[in-house]
């Protein structure tokens, strides 16, 4: 199957059931910011600029489990900030997996990951030492681990009864991949993350993970090198990928003119733009595991239009419940998921599926999943058909690897000598995206424990 039955199962049981009884409007995926700070500063996210990015401003353990009672959604993606900084991650993994039996997509830059998967290794090890020996001599023989790395392993966990980030049917890590090494690299504006994503993937997939990856697209993006990408990825496993237009929403258009002074509309898509990227989609997602809604992806093609369901996957932060949707703040902050639904007037935002308009200037280019997903997945545009569409496509066959990832060169970055940021090449460097040198090391109130 494209993917695992159970969690499919489990969706789409809670949709019928919300069907059934007539809920007007519900959530589907809670998107959890338990905190804004973040290792990185990419090009284009706003969202570690629009709110404080103190390590002090995180939501407590009980209020981030609460969301997910609160609104009951049956995924949670667990964004931020690098939600591998927050504390307590693992405490809030295992609290969503095995006590609120939820789907937890972690969406991480990667940088923490094969940390936080050696201390799950050093829990295994703890406990079956001669099971998890030859794990820990594969990872070294795959460049995945070294040996004074295998050593700390080797010493167990520090307290073995703390959650650690463990495998699991439920459990997704969602790593944040805009391209090969060389174009993702200049976006996230540091030399090595790539790399190091791909270690991260690598290991995941050794030790028995879910491995999704996330691509915004941009202006700029080449397809043929996402589709690369994609090829390359299916070569070690990855289990599915999620395709997002980038639209210059407020945060990430007001950064992009102060701090880099570019011009928002190069490097943004429009309703235009995005059609055109993406006009192959449906092709693609018989080729490889895109996640989603076959309707969500004709939407993105330009084949329909469909209606904005902000309300199916809202955000909760440390400022409480964000309207109408996880782009804006347009209209405010709500102490619960129940008044946001409430007192968001819906009709203010979207745009008019029949005549095209936008309701608010800032959704005039928002195609964007948390926008427009849930309309494809809830049937709210529906058209004969659909329903069968959808079926077909989610318990279908998981389309196998080309093959073709061997031919593509990934490492075309700063591996390749062609470095563009700190790297020895980047004042030759003449991309205007390389304009900004000025990259922060992580912060230094990181706790130890990550
Ligand atoms: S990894 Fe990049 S996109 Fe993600 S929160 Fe950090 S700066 Fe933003
Ligand atoms: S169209 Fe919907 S998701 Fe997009 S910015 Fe407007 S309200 Fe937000």
């Amino acid at each position: 199957m494209r993917f695992p039955f159970a969690l499919t199962a489990k969706i789409a049981k809670y949709i019928v059931g919300h069907k059934l009884r007539g809920t007007d409007k519900f959530a589907t995926v809670l998107q959890l910011e338990p905190l804004h700070t973040c290792n990185l500063t990419c090009t284009g996210c706003g969202r570690i600029r629009e709110y404080s990015t103190s390590l002090k401003d995180l939501m407590s353990l009980e209020d981030c489990l609460g969301a997910a009672t609160e609104c009951g959604a049956p995924m949670v993606s667990i964004c931020g900030g690098e939600p591998l900084i927050y504390p307590q991650i693992e405490a809030l993994s295992s609290g969503l997996l095995n006590d609120q039996k939820r789907v937890v997509y972690l969406c991480t830059n990667a940088m923490f990951m094969r940390r936080k998967m050696r201390a799950y290794l050093a829990r295994e090890f703890g406990r079956t030492p001669q099971t998890t020996e030859p794990t820990i001599a594969k990872l070294i023989a795959e460049g995945l681990m070294n040996e004074k790395e295998a050593a700390e392993v080797r010493k167990g966990p520090k307290d073995p009864s703390a959650p650690v980030m463990a495998p699991h049917p439920f459990f997704f890590w969602n790593v944040h991949l805009d391209g090969l090494e060389y174009t993702h690299d200049l976006i996230v504006e540091r030399e090595g993350v790539f790399k190091e994503a791909i270690l991260g993937m690598r290991m995941g997939k050794i030790l028995g993970y879910q491995v999704c990856t996330n691509t915004t697209v941009y202006k700029e993006t080449d397809m043929t090198e996402v589709e690369g990408m994609l090829d390359f990825l299916a070569d070690f496993g990855v289990d599915g990928h999620t395709l997002s237009p980038g639209y210059e929403y407020d945060s990430a258009k007001a950064d992009m003119i102060k701090r880099l002074n570019l011009r928002p509309e190069d490097f943004f898509l429009t309703r235009e733009g995005t059609r055109e990227k993406f006009k192959d989609l449906t092709g693609w997602s018989e080729r490889y595991a895109i996640l989603g809604t076959p309707i969500y992806h004709e939407f993105l093609e330009g084949k329909r239009e469909l209606e904005c369901s902000a309300w199916a996957i809202p955000t909760r932060n440390i400022a409480g419940w964000r309207g109408p949707c996880y782009f804006m703040a347009g209209a405010g902050h709500f102490p619960t998921y129940d008044e946001m639904l409430r007192n968001v007037d819906w009709s203010k935002f979207g745009v008019d599926k029949d005549t095209g308009e936008a309701r608010d200037p800032r959704c005039e280019n928002c195609m964007t999943q948390c926008g427009f997903e849930p309309s494809g997945a809830l049937g709210l545009n529906a058209k004969r058909g659909d329903t069968w569409k959808n079926i077909r496509y989610n318990f279908g066959p998981r389309p196998k690897p080309s093959g073709k990832g061997k031919e593509v060169n990934a490492y075309n970055g700063v591996t390749a000598g062609k470095g563009h940021i700190t790297g020895p090449q980047a004042k030759k460097n003449s991309s205007p995206l390389a304009t900004s040198d000025v990259i922060p090391e992580p912060a230094a109130s990181i706790p130890a424990a990550v």
